[in-house]
């Protein structure tokens, strides 16, 4: 299982949160210090503590001065790399033992446990599993060092005991770990759907059956998953032809080619302009092109067969995408599509003057995966063929395709005679 945040967050944006926590947490270390000084000097005045008052406050620097260095060179980089963060760790753990070595009576050693949990939690929090177990790791060995020193200085203690305590906070503790990471592994693959969402991919699904014990991560996970459908049909869909838009066919594209990369089998891509359309516009006013546009959608899915895509990809422009189409099957729609368009009365101009459409098409077989900008251009050079070559006709993509029309753009400026 992936290490909690760190490995989902692209680094730099990890880093930038390691820099963000080690900032405030810089505050509470320094107001835990200097609660420890406190307590220490009152301690040393009342003759309680035997230790020599300079090894604690060298101690007391060490800790501030090594935080405050890590803490400047985060502020001044604004982001703290994940060595920086372990040694932070690594001196809370060593500055709370030195706590209990140097202020407290062998026989509350044992309050270094509860002491532990605290910057173990903080840890895993905010940092995730793989330093929470160093941690772990040097609590645990830190305190039987610190026993051991006891004992062999005559202390009353007993191994049975001690060793009987660590080994309860390491159950429990590992309890945590690698609940909590569960938790937090599962919250990030949530965030990351999300991230996908923003990007318009809306495929991935949470998998709320894997939670075998449902918690508040699996019901945002089953949340994100009802509201999923209507959030790609808001983000996909092009809301007055009721077709996909741009991003839902380049989305559809992208899956469509890689299936058939993979299978070996030819698609074909359409692209479809509505003629004059701006004389609509300027003839019957805006709202009768707006109507114009809805109803040759309304069409194109009609004609479209179940799996394909039909989608406004501009102004007055369609596309088509036919998933395992050639390029005679693919000739055959675009045909159909243009004759059914031309014979329609449409609605918003009551019929008065005749609506067509230019259409183009590429099909192939899709040898690999990056062919997608290669279909989106070729079908648009076989739309400008349609409409250069008069309107109202379909063009199929062909490699001589641009050579023809270049062509034909020469007789027409040598008849012009410009
Ligand atoms: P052509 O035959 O060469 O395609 O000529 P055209 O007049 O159709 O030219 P073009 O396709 O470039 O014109 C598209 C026009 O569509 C331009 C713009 O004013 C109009 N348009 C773009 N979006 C909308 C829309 O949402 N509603 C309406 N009513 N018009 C739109
Ligand atoms: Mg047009």
């Amino acid at each position: 299982m992936p290490d909690a945040l760190s490995t989902t967050t692209p680094s730099h944006a990890h880093e930038q949160t390691n820099a963000e926590v080690l900032l405030w947490q810089g505050k509470v270390r320094a107001g835990f210090a200097a609660l420890a000084g406190a307590v220490g000097l009152i301690l040393h005045l009342t003759s309680t503590v035997t230790h020599s008052p300079r090894v604690g406050l060298l101690t007391l620097l060490s800790y501030l001065v090594v935080n405050l260095w890590l803490g400047r060179s985060a502020r001044r980089r604004g982001a703290a790399r994940d060595w920086m963060v372990a040694v932070t760790r690594a001196s809370d753990v060593l500055f709370m033992l030195a706590i209990a070595y140097l202020l407290m009576p062998p026989q509350h050693y044992d309050r270094v446990w509860l002491g532990g949990f605290a910057i173990l939690h903080l840890t895993e929090f905010y940092f995730g599993r793989r330093l929470a177990w160093m941690v772990l790791g040097g609590l645990v060995a830190g305190y039987l060092g610190l026993v051991s020193n006891a004992i062999a200085n005559g202390a009353v203690l007993s191994w049975t005991s001690e060793l009987g305590t660590a080994a309860v906070f390491t159950v429990a503790a590992v309890t945590f770990i690698v609940h909590y990471s569960n938790f937090n592994w599962r919250l990030n693959e949530i965030v990351s759907l999300f991230e996908r969402a923003e990007g318009g991919d809306f495929s991935g699904e949470y998998d709320a059956a894997a939670d075998k014990r449902p918690d508040s991560v699996t019901l945002v996970g089953r949340a994100y998953n009802r509201v999923r459908p209507q959030l790609a049909n808001l983000v996909m869909t092009d809301a007055l032809s009721g077709c996909q838009n741009r991003r839902g066919l380049e989305q559809q594209l992208a899956r469509e080619v890689s299936r058939a990369a993979r299978t070996g089998r030819e698609l074909a891509l359409i692209a479809i302009d509505v003629d004059h359309f701006k004389t609509i516009n300027d003839t019957f006013g805006h709202l009768a092109g707006d109507a114009v546009i809805q109803e040759v959608g309304e069409l194109l899915r009609s004609v479209a067969r179940t799996g394909d895509v039909v989608a406004r990809t501009g102004g007055d422009e369609f596309m088509l995408l036919l998933p395992e189409t050639n390029a005679a099957g693919a000739f055959r729609l675009a045909t159909r599509t243009r004759e059914e368009v031309s014979k329609r009365r449409f609605q918003g101009i009551s019929g008065k003057v005749p609506v067509t459409v230019s259409i183009g098409l590429v099909a192939d077989r899709v040898a690999d995966e990056n062919v997608v900008h290669d279909l989106h251009s070729r079908a648009d050079e076989a739309l400008y063929a349609a409409k250069d070559g008069g309107r109202n006709r379909v063009s199929i993509w062909t490699p001589n395709l641009r050579a023809i029309a270049v062509q034909r753009a020469g007789q027409a400026l040598m008849r012009t005679g410009t």
